[in-house]
């Protein structure tokens, strides 16, 4: 494809979503020392090389002893045996358990040969060298059995696993200090716009601050990619160019702002001369039309709009799936997680175009509860703070009702933990 559908009619969400990751593949591996482990998607597979526990052990603090011995012990009655050794845990036992005897044993040290119960030390009396016992015990009583948490040949995680910190701990427990992880997407962050300066240069009249690179930087990073934040972009073919360049070195390109149809609107022109392979430039969405997404030189680059609410809904909803698929993620986790809410209030909207409205959302009495915030201007950035999800309005929608249930995408979890 040569020449771009520019004049074509915006692409449906799914449509385009399903483009991207149709040319999206994998970014590959590297091994990861498991304390840089967590969050990274496995890519091996993980088979346990050993029983754990290694040997039975005891589960209480109390005496290892021969079930038989206690048969006939009660109350009134007590069996007696002879205290022949001390086995605290990490110590193993020296000598077998005989008859008539008991060793006493502390939670975890190995259960000693001959021995096939363990009497908890509540149960007991100590009587000089012996100790008395009142209750019979159960063969196997209070012995954890070899293997009992993980068996030399089980699979314990397949490749797609995200770890954390159960997966961590058991790669510990399994003697594996490195791990072979799904490598990071890099992705160049870009920022053009003359209007723009940075965060910590005066404001000057006109000027306004280059808040979506520190959005975009952060979604990057939530979407485990390696964020690459480059200098401002003025408004000139010229500077685009060196500054796409440069944006290569990465894996992904994201640029916000100049994809629109203004006069300095130069990203579409400047990367088509670059040898961009368009693959679509608007989405039939509110907020957010002017979307450009294509290969350039093979990388996936997305051309963001600038709005502030924008840059981050299309980044949510195109960049976040293709990073996460680039990471490793199975299918069922590419796309951010949908659920059915009940509106709190009214919505209204012009319902010209299938819309995503920014909501509080919360589970109250079993059902999710969502609300659409006062404001929802696609300029309008503070209108994203605290919001859990997006109400998603199909074109025609233009009036909610109180009590309404509408799907709502989530970009945050609701439960708040
Ligand atoms: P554009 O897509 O370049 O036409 O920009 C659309 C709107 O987004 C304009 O009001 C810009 O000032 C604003 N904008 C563009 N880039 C940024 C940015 N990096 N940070 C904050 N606002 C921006
Ligand atoms: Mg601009």
């Amino acid at each position: 494809m040569s020449s771009l559908p520019f004049d074509s009619k915006p692409l449906d969400v799914a449509v385009a979503q399903k483009i991207i990751l149709g040319t999206i593949g994998f970014a590959g591996v590297e091994r990861v020392s498991l304390t840089d482990a967590l969050g990274r998607v496995l890519w091996e597979e993980i088979i346990a090389p050993a029983d754990i526990p290694p040997h039975p052990n005891s589960a209480m603090d109390g005496y290892a002893v021969r079930a038989a011995d206690l048969a006939e012990c009660s109350s009134e009655s007590a069996a007696r045996l002879k205290v022949v050794a001390d086995l605290p845990a990490g110590y193993v036992p020296k000598a077998p358990l005989g008859p008539g005897e008991a060793i006493r044993i502390m939670t975890g040290a190995p259960i000693p040969d001959g021995a096939d119960s363990v009497v908890m030390v509540e149960r007991t009396a100590k009587d000089g060298e012996f100790v008395k016992v009142f209750k019979p015990t159960r063969l196997n009583e209070n012995i954890r059995p070899r293997g009992e948490d993980i068996r030399t040949g089980d699979v314990l995680m397949q490749p797609g696993t995200q770890l954390q910190a159960a997966e961590i701990g058991t790669l510990a427990a399994i003697q594996r200090a490195f791990v072979t992880v799904a490598r990071r997407p890099m992705v160049a962050v870009l920022s053009t716009g003359d209007e723009l300066v940075e965060v910590d240069e005066p404001l000057a009249p006109g000027k306004i601050v280059n808040s979506n690179a520190y959005s975009l930087v952060s979604l990057v990073r939530e979407a485990g990619g390696i964020p690459i934040q480059l200098p401002l972009v003025r408004d000139s073919r010229e500077a685009l160019k060196q500054a796409i360049t440069q944006a290569l070195v990465a894996d992904v390109v994201v640029s916000s702002g100049g994809v629109s149809v203004g006069d300095y609107d130069y990203v579409k022109p400047v990367l088509l001369e670059m040898g961009l392979e368009p693959k679509f430039w608007r989405v039939r969405m509110k907020p957010g039309k002017p979307l450009l997404y294509g290969l350039l030189h093979g990388k996936p680059y997305f051309g963001l709009p600038g709005n502030p609410v924008s840059s981050m809904l299309t980044f949510l909803l195109f960049a976040r799936p293709a990073l996460r698929k680039l990471k490793g993620y199975p299918a069922s986790n590419w796309h951010l997680p949908q659920i059915t809410a009940v509106t709190e209030s009214d919505i209204r909207t012009k319902g010209d175009r299938p819309t995503f409205l920014r909501a509080n959302v919360s589970y109250q009495n079993g059902q999710f509860v969502a609300k659409a915030m006062a404001s929802q201007g696609s300029g309008v950035l503070s209108s994203m703070l605290g919001a859990e999800g997006l109400i998603f309005l199909e074109e025609g929608t233009s009036v909610v009702a109180t009590g309404q249930t509408v799907p709502v995408l989530l970009i945050r979890n609701p439960f708040r933990f």
